[in-house]
């Protein structure tokens, strides 16, 4: 961070005089019948004009805005949200945070995002629940394991950690998983990333917002944006359910609603398909898993980690049809569901508490937009895939330095539309263009 960043944070006047949350707050409160805390965020009139407008009170919408404040002192801003913040995707994750990636593009990104992870509560005064119990990847085949080293190994070479498991180590490590021979898919041992982990969705939301706030960022909530006005190659405003706000810049950041507004930005079509994706959680059990564990192999994929009510959260793959729909089906439920048994057979007898669903903004090799667009004053956040959950800090980080310096950082240079016209795509699985196979 530079001094002028630095100075912008410590003496921005509009920095709202909140006292900073701590242990010691928490104890008096706890004695004086909870009474003593502040509103975490206002909840302000719209203005007729911000210099930027940002849409979505998402992860990725907030943490722009925060860093929009902090890093570069701009704090003419709205991040207007059709619902509550936090709502969409932000609060529907399994909150997986990593970054196992490999290509150039991607794994400076992850990277930088896992750090900022790091000294996230700390750097918001808010308990975001980071907890780095380690991801762990199972691996099933010699081929898979081949992979996985030279995966890691770059990992390590670029300034990550990553660790490559025997199946001894494993055992010893994560005892009840299926190691039967027999079993649908046998392991024969794992890589993991200690400094990843898990983190808790709706405090990172309230935590950025709470941030945000406190810069003079105007959080409008219930306020959904309807149509976008243009003036030939500019946007010139938003029409939204609260009236017209007028904006120097706009940024969008809507998840899985991005095709959505595009079209209301009359831009025709964009690399994303909006599928869905489900996500599952037991009823509460005793301490059993400590670490995250993953699988893929074949058609199967599934992910599993608890949270810290005990409940067992878990994933698999996407619905595989495009939907707006923020509800799951029930062949996905039967998929999961024998994900889970195969590989912790213990779960056969636990209880589903709950499932929901999500609407992916599914980019066709897997990687994100933070890019500037046709029109001259609107910038796109974008593609996330099922992995924005870890990414939320560094894309807020990126997207905000895209929007007050108008040239993106060379870390997101190829985060572009136009990569796969240019034979540039960022094709982390080797799966080449399609949605579907990046679910
Ligand atoms: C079931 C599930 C599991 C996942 N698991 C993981 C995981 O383990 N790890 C990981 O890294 N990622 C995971 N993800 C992905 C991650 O949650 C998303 O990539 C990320 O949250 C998307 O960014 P966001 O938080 O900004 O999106 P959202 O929270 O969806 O924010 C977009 C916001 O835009 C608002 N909006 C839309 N249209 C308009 C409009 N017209 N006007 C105003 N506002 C509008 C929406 O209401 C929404 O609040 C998962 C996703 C799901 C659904």
């Amino acid at each position: 961070m530079g001094a002028r960043t630095l100075l912008a944070t410590r003496f921005d006047s509009s920095i709202r005089n909140m006292k900073p949350y701590s242990a010691w707050k928490v104890f008096v409160n706890g004695l004086t019948g909870q009474k003593g805390w502040e509103r975490a965020w206002r909840d302000p009139e719209p203005k007729a004009q911000y210099d930027v407008v940002i849409v979505g009170a998402g992860l990725h919408g907030l943490a722009t805005a925060y860093y929009l404040a902090k890093n570069h002192g701009i704090t003419n801003v709205a991040v207007v949200e059709k619902g509550w913040l936090g709502g969409g995707n932000a609060g529907r994750n399994t909150t997986i945070v990593r970054s196992n990636y490999m290509l150039p593009g991607n794994r400076e990104f992850y990277e930088h995002s896992l750090k900022l992870w790091e000294n996230l509560s700390h750097d918001l005064n808010y308990n975001v629940m980071f907890s780095q119990r380690a991801h762990v990847t199972l691996l099933h085949s010699p081929a898979a394991r081949d992979g996985a080293a030279r995966r890691y190994n770059t990992m390590r070479l670029t300034g990550s950690d990553g660790e490559l498991w025997d199946l001894e180590t494993l055992k010893r490590t994560i005892p009840h998983l299926n190691y039967s021979p027999d079993a649908r898919f046998p392991i024969i041992g794992a890589m993991a990333q200690p400094r990843a982990g898990t983190a808790r969705h709706d405090a990172v939301a309230w935590g950025y917002a709470r941030g945000a706030d406190q810069h003079g960022i105007d959080i409008l909530q219930n306020c959904e944006v309807t149509a976008v006005e243009r003036n030939g190659s500019s946007v010139t405003g938003l029409q939204t359910s609260r009236g017209i706000i007028r904006a120097k810049k706009v940024g969008f950041a809507v998840a899985g609603n991005t095709s959505r507004l595009w079209r209301m930005a009359d831009l025709g079509k964009l690399p994303i398909e909006s599928h869905k994706l489900q996500a599952f959680v037991s009823e509460p059990l005793k301490p059993l898993l400590d670490h995250v564990v993953v699988f893929g192999v074949g058609g199967a994929h599934f992910y599993i980690s608890q949270s810290d009510k005990g409940g067992m959260v878990f994933g698999g793959d996407i619905d595989w049809y495009k939907s707006y729909a923020q509800r799951g089906n029930l062949p996905l439920v039967q998929d999961v569901a024998e994900c889970a048994t195969s590989i912790l057979p213990c779960l056969g007898r636990v209880r589903l508490l709950r499932h929901w669903s999500g609407v992916m903004d599914m980019s066709m090799d897997g990687a994100p937009f933070i890019c500037k667009t046709p029109l001259e004053n609107l910038f796109l956040n974008a593609g996330w895939n099922y992995g924005g959950f870890k990414a939320s800090p560094a894309s807020g980080w990126y997207f905000a330095d895209l929007i007050a310096n108008n040239r993106p950082d060379p870390v997101i240079a190829n985060h572009t539309l136009d990569r796969f016209a240019r034979g540039i795509n960022i094709d982390e699985r080797g799966a080449g263009p399609d949605p579907k196979l990046h679910g």
